[in-house]
C-alpha cells in the first residue's frame, strides 16, 4: 500500500472510477462508539440523535447501524426527518422529534408513530385535542437555561399550579438541554441540573410521573453521573467528535475524506498562488492542488490556515480555498510521493475532525454537516460486512 492510498481508510476496496474525491464513512466505528457510551451510562437508555441526516453522514445507513449495535430510541430535529427515518426503521418503537409539532399536524405524528418533543403550553394543548394522538407518547421539553426551545420557567410555573393541559396525555420523558457541557468548569453546567432538578421535584408534586428523565447529550454524558437520570442522548460523539473540549477524544475517528491530487507545480520565489495572492513564497516551492473546496463544505476560512496530511507528511494548505479547488504545499516531499493521482488525507486518523474545525475555526458537528455531496461516498464496517 503506498502512502495516500484510500484503502488506508480501513478498505482495501478502490474508490469508484474518476471520484476526485472520497468520503469514507466507518460504520463499525459508529457501532463501537455506540457501546463505549453505553458502558459510560449509569441509566437504562443510550438514544441516538441522527437529526440533519446523521450529522451529514447518511441516516439511512448509519440508523440502521446503530440499531444493529442494540440502539433502540432515536431523536432527529424535524418530522419530514422522522419520516424518513421511519422507512429506514419500519420496526423501532421510538422516534422523538425535536422540534416537536412545529406546523405539522398530531395526525401526521399518530400515522406513523412518532413522539413529539412538546415544547410549549399551546403545544401541549394542541396536541392533547387530537384523539389521533391520545395513543402516542410524547415528550415534554424544560427550558433551564439554554433560552431556545422548550417551556419557560413562567409557563412551566402555570404548568404545576394547573396541570390540566397534560390531563390523558402519556408523557414518556421529560429532557432538558445543557448550553456548556464541553466545558465542564462552567458553572451554568450545576445551575441547569439544580434547576432541573428542581422542575422534576415540582412535576412529581403536581402528580405527574412515570417519565424517563433526560438531560445530556454528549458532553453531558462525560460531566459525572449526576448529570446522567435514565436517558442520554448523544449524537455528535457517536460521530467522532470529541464530547470535551481540552481532554483526548475517547471516541473512534468515523470519517475519512481523501482527495486526489489533480497537478503539481513548481513556482518559483515571489510567486503568489490563490485568488487575492494572498501568499506568497520566499523560496522555489511545489505544491499540489486537490479539486475540494468552499462548495463541498471544505471551509474558506481554512485558507493559509489549514493543513492535510500526504502519508505521514503534514502540509499545510497556502492561499484562499477556491469554491472547488484547494491547493497544498508539498515542497520538501520526494517528487514521486506528490504527483498526480496520489491521495491526500483531509480528514482522517491522523487529522481528526476537531483538528480540521480547529483550523477553520469552527467545531466538528459544523465540518461534518457541510461535508458536500460531491464526494463519492463509501461505507465501511457495516452491519452486512
Ligand atoms: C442536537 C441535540 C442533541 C445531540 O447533541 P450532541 O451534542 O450532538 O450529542 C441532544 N439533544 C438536543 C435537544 C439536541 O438539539
Amino acid at each position: 500500500m503506498t502512502a495516500g492510498d484510500p484503502g488506508s481508510a480501513g478498505s482495501p476496496e478502490a474508490p469508484p472510477d474518476g471520484a476526485l474525491a472520497l468520503l469514507t464513512i466507518d460504520l463499525g466505528a459508529i457501532a463501537a462508539n455506540y457501546r463505549l457510551l453505553c458502558t459510560r451510562f449509569t441509566g437504562d437508555t443510550v438514544a441516538a440523535v441522527v437529526k440533519a441526516d446523521a450529522y451529514g453522514l447518511g441516516a439511512a445507513e448509519v440508523a440502521p447501524a446503530l440499531r444493529k449495535a442494540g440502539c433502540r430510541t432515536f431523536f432527529v430535529a424535524t418530522a419530514t426527518e422522522a419520516l424518513a427515518l421511519r422507512e429506514v426503521l419500519p420496526d423501532i418503537e421510538t422516534i422523538y422529534v425535536l422540534h416537536g409539532l412545529a406546523g405539522e399536524t398530531p395526525e401526521l405524528f399518530a400515522a406513523a408513530n412518532l413522539r413529539p418533543v412538546l415544547n410549549s403550553i399551546p403545544e401541549i394543548e394542541l396536541w392533547r385535542r387530537s384523539t389521533a394522538a391520545a395513543g402516542i407518547p410524547a415528550a415534554l421539553h424544560l427550558d433551564t437555561g439554554m433560552s431556545r426551545l422548550g417551556i419557560t420557567a413562567e409557563e412551566f410555573a402555570r404548568l404545576v399550579e394547573d396541570p390540566a393541559p397534560l390531563r390523558g396525555l402519556r408523557i414518556a420523558l421529560v429532557m432538558s438541554h445543557l448550553a456548556c457541557p464541553d466545558t465542564p468548569d462552567n458553572p451554568l453546567n450545576g445551575l441547569q441540573r439544580q434547576r432541573y432538578a428542581a422542575m422534576l421535584d415540582a412535576l412529581q408534586g403536581a402528580g405527574i410521573t412515570g417519565f424517563q428523565r433526560s438531560l445530556s447529550a454528549s458532553s453531558g454524558l462525560f460531566l459525572g453521573t449526576g448529570y446522567h437520570f435514565e436517558m442520554a442522548r448523544p449524537g455528535a460523539a457517536l460521530f467522532g467528535v470529541a464530547p470535551l473540549s481540552e481532554q483526548a477524544n475517547p471516541m473512534q475517528q468515523v470519517v475519512t475524506l481523501q482527495a486526489k491530487i489533480l497537478q503539481v507545480r513548481r513556482v518559483d520565489r515571489d510567486s503568489t498562488v490563490g485568488y487575492g495572492a494572498t501568499h506568497r513564497f520566499n523560496a522555489s516551492a511545489r505544491l499540489a492542488t486537490v479539486g475540494v473546496g468552499y462548495a463541498d463544505g471544505y471551509f474558506r476560512s481554512l485558507g493559509n490556515r489549514g493543513s492535510a496530511y500526504l502519508g505521514d507528511w503534514r502540509i499545510p494548505l497556502v492561499g484562499r480555498v477556491s469554491m472547488d479547488l484547494s491547493t497544498f504545499d508539498v515542497t520538501g516531499l520526494p517528487d514521486s510521493a506528490a504527483a498526480p493521482g496520489v491521495w491526500i488525507e483531509l480528514i482522517g486518523a491522523r487529522h481528526p475532525v476537531d483538528a480540521l474545525a480547529a483550523e477553520a475555526g469552527t467545531n466538528g458537528y459544523e465540518i461534518l454537516t457541510a461535508l458536500g455531496d460531491r464526494y463519492a461516498r463509501r461505507y465501511v464496517g457495516g452491519p452486512a460486512a
